[in-house]
């Protein structure tokens, strides 16, 4: 079972790929967290896409091809939850040409209330796990005691931009998975998402 995860920066795609892996034993394969690794290890390709990413545009077709091939090499080609990936129609067809999407799921959240959770959003440097800053103490992560930071690309302008971005070119994949697609409602609380979600992927996964 290979799932695609789609939603605008901010709307949780990373609390229900977690949620997805704990409950279905799936490999998260997020291409911002992969970028963010080039970047902070100083890679050939992390040199390259690092403007591209502060700036909060896409990295290049070919440059973002590389970075998820090397990953999908590494590993069978099934069982994934792609998130952040494909952020548009191009890099769909590619995708369908290296693997099956059987799903997708669509983290539905306004704008507003993204913005909100963004400002307030802080990630943690050595396990990347996300929080938001009213759920932590000492700016340190829960999990394992690492220091929190505030992402570069998560200033409000650059995440207005990236939402911007996200209406323009990924959005359209709504239409391009239309028979595959369930969408999840995220605007409220975990558990509530959490209950919905479940009520999908427990239809799904029995079929
Ligand atoms: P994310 O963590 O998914 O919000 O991604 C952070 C940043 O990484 C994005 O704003 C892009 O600059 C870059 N990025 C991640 N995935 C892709 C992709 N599929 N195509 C192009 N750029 C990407």
């Amino acid at each position: 079972m290979n799932i695609v995860l789609l939603g605008k920066p901010g709307a949780g795609k990373g609390s229900v790929s977690e949620f997805l892996q704990k409950e279905y034993g799936l490999f998260h394969l997020s291409t911002g967290e992969l970028c963010r690794k080039h970047i902070k290890e100083k890679t050939s390709l992390g040199v390259e896409i690092e403007k591209f990413i502060s700036s909060g545009q896409l990295v290049p077709f070919n440059l973002i091809m590389q970075i998820l091939k090397n990953e999908l090499d590494k590993n069978v080609k099934t069982n994934y939850i792609f998130d952040g990936f494909p952020r548009n129609i191009s890099q769909a067809k590619e995708l369908d040409n290296l693997i099956k999407v059987d799903m997708v799921l669509l983290v539905d959240v306004p704008n507003h209330i993204i913005l909100d959770r963004i400002s307030k959003r802080r990630i943690c440097t050595s396990c990347h796990k996300v929080y938001s800053v009213d759920n932590v103490k000492n700016n340190t992560c829960l999990s394992c005691g690492g220091m929190l930071e505030f992402r570069k690309d998560d200033n409000l302008e650059t995440a207005k931009h990236r939402i911007e971005l996200y209406e323009q070119e990924t959005q359209p994949l709504v239409d391009y998975y239309k028979n595959k697609i369930f969408v999840v409602d995220n605007s409220g609380k975990p558990q509530e998402t959490l209950k919905k979600l479940k009520a999908i992927t427990d239809i799904v996964f029995q079929k």
